[in-house]
């Protein structure tokens, strides 16, 4: 017998699969290639995710949590064991997904790639002290921890207090007018000035006049003088002891230690909160703010772009300019090299115009995800596979090659890199290709495509294939629409943009392009959904249908809201729409039935069925959301969270329902033939075709398949969906909404998660938008968009402090020949 057999533990570096079925995926047998590039495509629902995340990554996860911990186990019983016949040849696998910051987290820019930690023992070890200072450890330059907090604010940076001009709120009033309206009422504010009388100060010149000195005093002393009080005229009878109480001492006293409610709430009025004066809002402590790294304290070190810190950083780095047996200056050369080399992955990624203590809830998934890829790059993990998701997205076309450097880097570091990817560019790049599809859904499944780049030109079926190829035939050949009217904003200010002046033509479809960090959210998202909408008092600032407003403002990520000084226009827009990809609704109780408003339709077709009109169902007792048709183990969520120790909360199917979310009796009620639980289930296509009687429900998935979401299942928890899906969601959701007009409709970055295929479906529908009289302005990388545009504004010309300006406007010929855009190389490529 001469057949081969590998020892255990040794592989032919594939990973293979076999029997692949989660999700849509249909029996796939795959080779995939270890210690390369991998891409997969294939169209939005074809297979993808569930073939690099839901298989590879997951069973890849499983056998690791089964390594590491016996009552793990549990946790993967209830969890998610994919369903595959086997895989072999798998590493460990780290996925690097597009996942927002927890909105309510601390983590900043500097600890989520621990590049923080750097920092702080730069400033120990090589900090410049004052003369005398001894050195600190690095913990004391960490508001966070027990040394290092400011002591007066605990390190939270915000202060409490009392100022001369909140005490003293109109100073030409004398103290006997009330100046100090601070101190209290009444008797107990005449004994107050008495006291102060006979102290010797003079109670009738207006307040300002007092010096300083004894305006200082009377305020803010912490001295409690008692003195003899012979009182004016006779409003007392005898003479009597009485005490001082600064005004500061006063209403400190009261806020703290007062039992009436409406004595502290009066109290309170005379504090402010502000950034602690002992630290300048910084949260550290003094001594660490004493410290300096070219002439930089921590927190201004911290608060330096990514690119501004490289330059400050790189001569340090140098190890020529340490003296010959300086120790100390060859540690800090040696941390000031290692910090240099992550920074710059960062800059290369085009995150430079990121300061490190930028909150990472403010940060956008694209950015999010790229700051992972970096991070893990010096984590110095060979042997895994990293998987990820449109890495590209966030991207602008000019800096498509740095993150393929960044993605090459692992693979050298030993690593395998997945990448689920619609960037052509990108794609075009990679080792290998594992195409999905042809379809979505129940149309796709397969793997059409397991090889080197270039084969997959041979593959008829493929829909990617098409796309590979920078295409002759399909250079766009529109004449753009001409706007009669325009919008104008004037003096519009928010993060990178000062004083920026911009104008939009309405009904038209507009594009605003730029590099990562230029400024295009902070115009569209925040100026155009909010400034605007202040400035027109609010009413025509009006959402979706849905459990979400999709324009409100999260308070938890960002407060800052742009101003605009000036607007006209603005008479012909009627209503403001903005469609971001923030989820649809947070909680596993909205799904885009809910959220479209079709489950209502649905519901009611339930309540009308023979056997619920029996029983007196009406149309709330097939809702999950409410006690009566729900599961009420479950409260309706199908899913129970499962309590581990030491693991972060996890959901397993509730064991009444077993993931349905009704009771029993709910569920023997069936509309031809299904019930109202296994409606759920569909995906929008087969829905589509189920409740063809039901015309309000028909309209909704008509316009969610229009938007290319056919393959999305009814009642697909709202936080499964990705970003872009919940933007689609939005759009059908507009797109379904009586016709009106005159709405002016705000979206960025569209076609994230869209394969070029549905890129062409989108467009389409925004075009519809603007056939129906309505604006619509996209922020967008991709090409095929803003060629596709009929007016593109370009902002620039790089990200953060370098960016904010309008650097070309036109149509997108005019655009592509502007000689300073750096859009323009890319479009003019596009347009042919
Ligand atoms: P892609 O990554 O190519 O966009 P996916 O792998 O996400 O595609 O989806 C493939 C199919 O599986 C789609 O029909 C989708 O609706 C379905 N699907 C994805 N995730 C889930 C899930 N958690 N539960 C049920 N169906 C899902
Ligand atoms: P783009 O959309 O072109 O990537 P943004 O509008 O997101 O650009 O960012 C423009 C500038 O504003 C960048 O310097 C960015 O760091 C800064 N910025 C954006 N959002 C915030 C925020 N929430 N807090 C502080 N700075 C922000
Ligand atoms: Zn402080
Ligand atoms: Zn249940």
């Amino acid at each position: 017998n001469t057949e081969y057999t590998p020892a255990p533990g040794t592989h032919d570096g594939f990973v293979h699969v076999r029997g692949a079925n989660e999700n849509n995926l249909q029996d796939v047998e795959v080779r995939i290639p270890r210690d390369a590039i991998v891409a997969f495509t294939g169209v939005s629902g074809s297979g993808k995710s569930s073939l690099a995340f839901g298989t590879i990554f997951a069973e890849a996860q499983r056998r690791f949590l089964e390594s590491v911990a016996p009552y793990a186990r549990r946790l993967i019983a209830q969890g998610h064991t994919p369903k595959v016949e086997f895989i072999s040849g798998l590493p460990p696998a780290v996925a690097l997904q597009q996942r927002r910051g927890t909105a309510s987290s601390r983590s900043t820019v500097g600890t989520l790639t621990t590049l923080s930690n750097s920092v702080r023992m730069l400033f120990s070890r090589a900090g410049d002290y004052p003369a005398g200072a001894p050195r600190l450890d690095s913990d004391s330059f960490s508001p966070n921890t027990a040394v290092g907090a400011c002591p007066q604010c605990h390190g939270l940076g915000i202060a409490h207090t009392v100022t001369e001009d909140s005490l003293v709120p109109d100073p030409s009033l004398s103290i006997r007018e009330g100046a100090i309206a601070a101190w209290p009422g009444a008797w107990q504010g005449k004994n107050l000035r008495d006291i102060t009388t006979h102290l010797g100060h003079d109670v009738d010149v207006p307040f300002r006049q007092l010096p300083k000195k004894v305006r200082d005093w009377l305020l803010f002393t912490d001295e409690q003088p008692v003195v003899e009080v012979a009182p004016e005229r006779d409003r007392v009878a005898k003479p009597y002891k009485g005490r001082f109480w600064s005004a500061r001492r006063y209403v400190l006293h009261t806020v703290a230690e007062s039992k009436s409610e409406s004595m502290r709430a009066k109290a309170l009025r005379f504090m402010r909160s502000g950034p602690c004066p002992q630290c300048r809002g910084t949260g550290f402590r003094p001594e660490a703010l004493a410290v300096t790294v070219a002439s930089l304290d921590i927190a201004g070190f911290n608060a330096t772009a990514l690119d501004d810190l490289a330059a400050v950083l790189r001569p340090l780095a140098d190890p020529r300019n340490a003296a010959p047996g300086d120790l100390a200056g060859g540690v800090a050369a040696s941390i000031a090299a290692d910090l240099l080399g992550r920074i710059e992955v960062l800059a290369n990624l085009g995150l430079g115009y990121l300061s490190l203590d930028r909150g990472t809830p403010t940060l956008s998934p694209g950015e999010m995800q790229r700051l992972r890829i970096a991070t893990a790059l010096r984590s110095g993990l060979f042997g895994v596979i990293y998987v990820l998701d449109e890495p590209s997205a966030g991207l602008h076309p000019a800096d498509a090659r740095p993150l393929l450097e960044v993605l090459e880097a692992l693979k050298a570091s030993g690593n395998s890199v997945f990448v689920v990817e619609h960037n052509m560019e990108v794609v075009a790049r990679a080792d290998w290709l594992v195409d999905v599809g042809p379809g979505a859904g129940a149309g796709g499944g397969r793997v059409l495509y397991s090889g080197p780049v270039a084969g997959l030109e041979d593959v008829s079926e493929s829909v990617t294939r098409r796309f590979l190829e920078p295409r002759e035939d399909a250079a766009v050949v529109r004449t753009p629409r001409v706007a009669e009217h325009w919008l104008e904003l004037e003096g519009i200010s928010l993060h990178n943009l000062a004083d920026l002046d911009a104008r939009f033509p309405l009904g038209v479809l507009s594009a605003v392009t730029g590099v990562s960090g230029s400024g295009k959210s902070s115009l569209v998202s925040r100026a155009l959904a909010h400034g605007l909408a202040e400035k027109l008092g609010g009413s025509r600032r009006n959402g979706s249908a849905g459990t979400s407003g999709p324009d409100d403002v999260d308070p938890d990520t960002d407060t800052a809201l742009a101003t605009v000084r000036e607007v006209r226009g603005a008479q012909r827009i009627e209503r403001i729409v903005a469609m971001d990809q923030k989820p649809i609704g947070r909680t596993p109780r909205s799904n885009l039935a809910t959220y479209t408003g079709l489950f209502d339709a649905v519901r009611k077709a339930y309540a009308d069925t023979v056997l619920a009109r029996e029983r007196g169902y009406g149309a709330g007792r097939f809702s999950f959301n409410v006690a009566g048709g729900r599961c009420e183990t479950c409260l309706g969520e199908g899913y129970l969270e499962v309590e581990l120790l030491f693991l972060p909360g996890s959901y397993g199917p509730c064991p009444v329902c077993h993931g349905s979310r009704y009771n029993t009796e709910t569920l023997e009620v069936t509309y031809e033939g299904k019930n109202i639980a296994e409606v759920l289930a569909l995906d929008v296509d087969a829905a589509a075709g189920f409740l063809a009687g039901i015309p309000a429900a028909a309209r909704s998935l008509q316009t969610l398949r229009d938007v290319g979401l056919g393959y999305l299942a009814l009642g697909q928890p709202a936080p499964e969906l990705s970003g872009g899906e919940a933007q689609r969601i939005k759009l059908a959701t507009e797109l379904q909404r009586a016709r009106r007009g005159h709405t002016l409709y705000l979206l960025d970055e569209p076609t994230t998660g869209l394969h070029p295929a549905d890129v062409q479906l989108l467009l389409g529908q925004l075009h519809r938008l603007v056939e129906e009289k309505n604006t619509v302005v996209v922020v967008e990388h991709h090409m095929d968009v803003v060629a596709a545009a009929d007016w593109v504004i370009d902002l620039g010309p790089d990200g953060g402090d370098k960016g904010g300006k309008i650097v070309a406007t036109g149509t997108p010929r005019e655009l592509a020949v502007h000689p300073e855009s750096r859009t323009a190389p890319y479009l003019a490529r596009r347009l042919g």
